[in-house]
């Protein structure tokens, strides 16, 4: 029997099947894990053919292997030895709600969240939402971003939560895919999601992000099947995309405009910092490539962590 993974409480997993029969399996003996070292050798989203247990009293399955992952996302636990755990798998679509006010998403979050997306090999688009409340001044704005991000080449859409506005453009997008839904704290996700589902009560509503930050939590990510056909995979207490450990000298190539102008660059293992001849810096001072990607470019490269309003309109 093969099916997808629902629901992982630990040792069981909630697996439903294409006919959407859900089965309770569990992982029997040694189990030979693929490619990565994890605490849980089987995450949500996870592709897993299983067999019937008999002999059990009610009917359970064991899984006996799973299908290569497109993609997956991972946190490093708190402890020291650092384990890695998957939080889901096969990920077709993560959307990140944007706000400008109330709360402000400056552009150096937005900028890490798709170098994330990049380093994961998963599909990111943009959305501002609450376009209902900005005054004509913070449209310009908004149009500015969606512009400059539609340039680099990512899907972005306006929306409006409480509305509904461009909501059907949203479903288009989600229509048979998993997507994952990630935004600071109040920029709408819970009501965005009863939009599209109003007769799903996820969890996430009541555990804000906010006072779940830096606490060692026990919840589990989990996938809802939407009725207008799609998957949301929920991970509570999971700030974004939980962590990606990217090399210095490759986060370049996670911003696609670097990454496609880096061969005209004088040195190949250039930086585009101070190194001369950088084709990178040229177009940036040319004012081909933004300003602001860079100085995210540069946040991420030193490590810092906070998010700061970057001046995104040209000079
Ligand atoms: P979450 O923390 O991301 O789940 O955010 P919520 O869904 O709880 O929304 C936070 C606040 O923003 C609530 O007061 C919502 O009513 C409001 N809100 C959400 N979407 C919209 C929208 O599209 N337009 C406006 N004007 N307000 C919205
Ligand atoms: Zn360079």
């Amino acid at each position: 029997m093969k099916g997808t993974v629902y629901k992982s409480t630990g040792s069981w997993y909630l697996v439903k099947t294409e006919d959407g029969k859900a089965y309770n399996c569990r992982i029997k003996g040694k189990f030979r894990i693929q490619g990565i070292k994890s605490t849980n050798p089987v995450s949500v989203g996870d592709i897993v053919h299983f067999d019937i247990d008999d002999k059990a009293d009610e009917v359970t399955g064991v899984i006996k292997e799973i299908e290569e992952r497109d993609n997956y996302i991972i946190r490093k636990s708190v402890n020291l030895s650092k384990q890695t755990h998957i939080i889901a798998a096969n990920i077709d679509v993560a959307f990140l709600i944007v706000t400008l006010n109330n709360p402000p998403t400056f552009t150096t979050f937005i900028d890490r969240f798709l170098v994330t997306a990049e380093a994961y090999g998963i599909k990111a688009v943009l959305l501002f939402n609450k376009i209902d409340s900005y005054t004509e001044e913070e449209k310009d704005e908004i149009r500015y971003l969606a512009a400059m991000y539609r340039e680099i080449g990512y899907t972005c859409l306006g929306i409006s939560a409480k509305t509904g506005k461009n909501i059907d453009q949203l479903k288009e997008m989600m229509l048979g895919k998993t997507c994952l839904f990630s935004g600071h704290s109040g920029v709408g996700k819970t009501t965005l999601i009863n939009k599209i589902e109003p007769t799903l009560d996820l969890k996430t509503a009541q555990i804000s992000s906010q006072h779940m930050q830096g606490q060692h939590t026990t919840t589990f990510a989990e996938m809802f099947d939407l009725t207008m056909g799609a998957k949301i995979i929920d991970t509570p207490g999971i700030k974004g995309f939980g962590v990606v450990e990217i090399e210095k000298d490759e986060l370049g190539d996670y911003f696609p405009e670097f990454f496609a102008l880096k061969q005209f660059c004088k040195f190949n293992n250039c930086m585009h910092i101070e190194e001369p001849k950088c084709a990178i810096k040229e177009a940036l001072e040319q004012e081909e490539l933004f300003w602001s990607r860079y100085k995210s470019y540069l946040q991420i490269l030193e490590g810092e962590d906070e998010h700061y309003r970057t001046d995104i309109y040209p000079k």
